[in-house]
C-alpha cells in the first residue's frame, strides 16, 4: 500500500482555524503537519492538532444506529426519530420539540439543522454549546455594530503596538494565535502585551504588564479606561462625530462607577499604578487590539463587558484599521459558521432577524418554507429547564455532550433521564449523554466528512474528507435530512451533496443583504462541486462585488445600525450573579487545559495529550490551602449551592486568595465524580444567555481516608 496524497483541512478543535494537510500513510496511520499556505496559522499546529492523527481510530466510535440500546437499521432508527417528533408536535406544537447542537458540526450541518426547525417545524428551538462560548460577544456585535461582525483579523496582531488579553489565556486555549503573537513580540520591541486576568496564567508570561483583575469586574476597569480617554483628552473627536452615537451616556456611566484610577483599583482588586500603567498604554498607543474569550463572555454580565471593551475602542478610532480593534475569539472550529446560519435560537439565517416580519417572510420565500418560527426559542439552559419541567417531549442533541458540558451539570441529567424522547447523533459511542438517549445515530468524524467551517476572523475555510465512512455512519447533514424527508420535506431537503446545501447557503446570504448586513458571500453562490472542491480559505463579507473576501470590516464606519454609526452602550457594572457567602466562601472559575478539548470524547484517545494533565485538579492560593486544611497533592470535594466534584488539589500561588480555579473537561468516564459542571451556577446573562462559568461561590473540603 503507498500513502496517499495530503488532504487539505481545517483543524476540528479551536477558534483559530489552522490549515491541516493530512495523509493516510501506507501502514495506514494518519500523518498531519501545518498547512504552510493557510493564512491562519501559516504552517503552524499546537499540541492538540499535531495530534490529530492519533485521534482518528475507531476504537471509541459509534458506528451503527441503535435503538434502546440495540442496533437498528437506519430506516427502522429514522423512522423513529421522525414518527416520535412528528407525535409531539402534533400533540403538543412545534415548541414541543427541539434541537441542540454543536460548534463541533460544520456549516452545511448546522444550516440544515436551523432550515428545518425554523422553517418547516415552525419553532426557533435550536441552539447550540457555542451559546456556552461566544453569545455575549455576538450580542456585544450586534448591540454596538448592529450586526454579529468581528471587525479585524489575525494580521492585526502582528501589526499592533499593544496587544490586550482579557479573559483569555490564548496560550492554551488558543496557540496558535498566541504564537504568532509571542513571534511578533520576540521581533519587535515596541510591541507591548497586557494580560488582564484574574489567574496567572500562562498567557502571562510574555505579558509586560499582568493585571490580577477581581473576577467580574472588568466593566469597571473598562469604563476607568473610557472615562481616563476622556479626561486625558484621548478621545478620537473626528471618528466619535462622524461615525458613533451615545458616547454622552456611556461615560457618564463610566464617571459615575469607575471616577478615578485610585477608586478603579480598589474596585478590581489591583494597585493604583497598575492600573495607571495600563490605562497610559492604552490612551497612548494607536495600534491596539484587545482580544477577549471566555473570561469575559462567560458572565453573568457578559455582553456588558464585551460593549464596555468595544466602547474604548470607538472612542479613540481605534477599529477598523490595521492593527487595532477588539477582536472576539470564538472557542470552537466553527461557531462562527454557526452564528451565520442562524444556529443561535434568537436568530434566522444569514444574519436576519427572527423579530423581523419582512426577513421571516424574506426567508420563507426562499425556503419555500410552510411554517417559520414567529418568535425566538429557548436558549441553552433554559432549553435543559424546559426539557426537565416536560415542556420538551422530543429533544435531539447533534455532535455534544451537555450532561457534562452544561453548568448544573446533574440538574441536566435528570432531565435528559426523564425527558420523553431523547436522540443523540454523535460519532462516539459512550459519552455521558448518548447513555442518556433512547436512540443513537453514527455520525461521520473529521477528516470523513466534507463541509466547511468559520474561524474567529470570518475566515471560510473547508474541511475535507481523507478517510473512509466507517461501518454505517453517515454525514450529518445527511441524516438531518433523512429526517426531514420523513416528516414530509422531501423536496426542500433533497441535497445530492454538502456543497449543494453551502451554494444554498450562499445564494440566500446574497439574496438576503439588502445592503444593511455584513454576511454575504455571494461570491461563493455559483460554486459548482468542483469549485467548492478547490474552494481556498476566504474571509466574509466575499460579495459578488468583492469576491476575494474582506480583511477588515467598518474601515469608513459603515455600520450596520440604523443610523449607520456604531453604538456606545452605557455600562453599570454587576456583580456576578451569586455572591460568597459563609458556606461557599471561594469564587470557582472553570476553563479550559492545554492539550485537552471539551470532553475529552477525541483528545481522551491520545496517550500523548492525555500526559499533560492526567486527572481534574483544582487550584488553590496558597493562604486558603491552609485555611481550609488542603494539602498539594490531596483530594477535596469542590462544594457548591448546585453540586459537588472531586479533584486533585493543586496549591499555586497563580490564583488569588478568594478565587479556585478548575478544568472542565473531565467526565464520569475518565473521572469518578470529575464532571466539575455538576457544581458550577446556571445563572445567564440576561441579554446573551450565556452561563456565569466563571463565578460560582463554593467551599473546598479535603478528601480523607475512611
Ligand atoms: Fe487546532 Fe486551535 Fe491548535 Fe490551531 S490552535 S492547531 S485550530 S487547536
Amino acid at each position: 500500500m503507498t500513502a496517499a496524497a495530503e488532504i487539505r483541512t481545517t483543524c476540528p478543535y479551536c477558534g483559530v482555524g489552522c490549515g491541516v494537510l493530512a495523509r493516510v500513510e501506507a501502514d495506514g496511520r494518519v500523518a498531519v503537519r501545518g498547512d504552510p499556505a493557510h493564512p491562519a496559522n501559516r504552517g503552524r499546529l499546537c499540541s492538540k492538532g499535531a495530534a490529530l492523527g492519533e485521534t482518528t481510530g475507531l476504537e471509541e466510535r459509534l458506528l451503527h444506529p441503535e435503538v434502546r440500546g440495540s442496533r437498528a437499521s437506519w430506516d427502522v432508527a429514522l423512522g423513529l426519530v421522525a414518527g416520535r417528533f412528528a407525535e409531539a408536535i402534533a400533540t403538543h406544537g412545534p415548541d414541543a420539540v427541539a434541537f441542540y447542537v454543536s460548534g463541533q458540526m460544520l456549516t452545511e450541518d448546522y444550516y440544515v439543522a436551523n432550515k428545518l426547525m425554523k422553517g418547516f417545524i415552525g419553532s426557533a428551538n435550536i441552539d447550540t454549546n457555542s451559546r456556552l462560548c461566544m453569545a455575549s460577544a455576538v450580542a456585544g456585535h450586534r448591540r454596538a455594530f448592529g450586526a454579529d461582525v468581528v471587525p479585524g483579523c489575525y494580521e492585526d496582531i502582528e501589526r499592533a503596538k499593544l496587544v490586550v488579553l482579557v479573559g483569555s489565556n490564548a496560550a492554551w486555549c488558543h496557540p496558535v494565535l498566541y504564537q504568532r503573537l509571542a513571534q511578533a513580540r520576540r521581533e519587535h520591541d515596541d510591541l507591548k502585551v497586557v494580560v488582564i486576568d484574574p489567574r496567572r496564567t500562562a498567557s502571562a508570561d510574555i505579558a509586560d504588564l499582568h493585571l490580577p483583575i477581581r473576577i467580574g469586574t472588568d466593566t469597571v476597569l473598562y469604563n476607568g479606561l473610557l472615562a481616563y480617554v476622556a479626561e486625558h483628552d484621548e478621545l478620537n473627536a473626528s471618528f466619535v462625530e462622524r461615525h458613533t452615537e451615545g458616547l454622552g451616556e456611556a461615560l457618564a456611566a463610566a464617571r459615575a462607577g469607575s471616577p478615578d484610577v485610585a477608586t478603579v483599583a480598589a474596585q478590581c482588586g489591583l494597585a493604583t499604578e497598575q492600573v495607571r500603567r495600563f490605562y497610559e498604554l492604552f490612551a497612548r498607543t494607536e495600534r491596539v487590539v484587545t482580544l477577549y474569550s471566555q473570561g469575559v463572555n462567560q458572565s453573568s454580565s457578559g455582553t456588558d463587558k464585551v460593549n464596555a471593551i468595544i466602547n474604548c475602542h470607538l472612542a479613540t478610532g481605534r477599529i477598523g484599521r490595521p492593527g487595532m480593534g477588539p477582536l472576539s475569539l470564538t472557542g470552537q472550529p466553527n461557531a462562527m459558521g454557526g452564528r451565520e446560519v442562524g444556529g443561535l435560537a434568537n436568530q434566522l439565517a444569514a444574519h436576519l432577524e427572527l423579530g423581523y416580519p419582512a426577513h421571516r417572510e424574506l426567508v420563507r420565500r426562499f425556503w419555500r418554507a410552510p411554517r417559520v418560527a414567529q418568535q425566538p426559542g429557548l436558549k441553552a439552559v433554559e432549553l435543559f429547564e424546559a426539557v426537565e419541567q416536560g415542556r420538551i417531549k422530543a429533544l435531539w442533541i447533534m455532535a455534544t455532550n451537555p450532561a457534562v458540558s452544561l453548568p448544573d451539570a446533574g440538574r441536566v441529567r435528570r432531565a435528559l433521564a426523564g425527558c420523553d424522547f431523547v436522540v443523540v447523533s454523535d460519532c462516539v459511542r459512550d459519552t455521558d449523554t448518548t447513555r442518556l438517549a433512547h436512540v443513537l445515530l453514527p455520525a461521520l468524524a473529521w477528516g470523513e466528512k466534507d463541509g466547511s467551517v468559520t474561524n474567529s476572523e470570518r475566515r471560510i475555510s473547508r474541511s475535507r474528507a481523507f478517510l473512509p465512512a466507517p461501518g454505517e455512519a453517515r454525514p450529518d447533514w445527511w441524516i438531518v435530512c433523512e429526517v426531514a424527508k420523513r416528516l414530509g420535506f422531501r423536496e426542500a431537503f433533497d441535497y445530492p451533496d454538502a456543497a449543494a446545501i453551502f451554494g444554498e447557503h450562499a445564494a440566500l446570504s446574497a439574496h438576503a443583504n439588502d445592503g444593511t448586513r455584513a454576511f454575504d458571500i455571494g461570491a461563493l453562490a455559483g460554486l459548482d462541486a468542483a469549485g467548492y472542491e478547490r474552494l481556498e480559505p476566504v474571509q466574509w463579507p466575499a460579495t459578488r462585488a468583492r469576491p476575494e473576501g474582506t480583511a477588515r470590516c467598518f474601515v469608513d464606519g459603515g455600520f450596520y445600525t440604523p443610523s449607520g454609526r456604531a453604538r456606545f452602550v452605557a455600562v453599570v457594572p454587576r456583580p456576578p450573579a451569586h455572591a460568597p457567602d459563609d458556606d461557599h466562601p471561594l469564587a470557582l472559575a472553570t476553563g479550559r487545559v492545554r492539550d485537552h478539548w471539551h470532553t475529552l470524547t477525541r483528545t481522551g484517545a491520545s496517550p500523548r495529550l492525555s500526559a499533560h494533565v492526567v486527572e481534574p485538579y483544582v487550584e488553590v492560593s496558597p493562604d486558603d490551602a491552609a485555611r481550609f486544611g488542603l494539602a498539594d497533592g490531596g483530594l477535596a470535594r469542590v462544594i457548591s449551592a448546585w453540586g459537588e466534584a472531586c479533584a486533585r488539589v493543586r496549591v499555586s500561588s497563580a490564583v488569588s486568595p478568594g478565587a479556585v480555579f478548575a478544568p472542565m473537561h473531565w467526565n464520569d468516564r475518565f473521572a469518578s465524580a470529575g464532571c466539575v459542571n455538576r457544581a458550577v451556577n446556571p445563572a445567564t446573562d440576561p441579554v446573551s444567555g450565556e452561563p456565569e462559568f466563571k463565578h460560582t461561590p463554593v467551599r473546598l473540603e479535603p478528601v480523607t481516608a475512611a
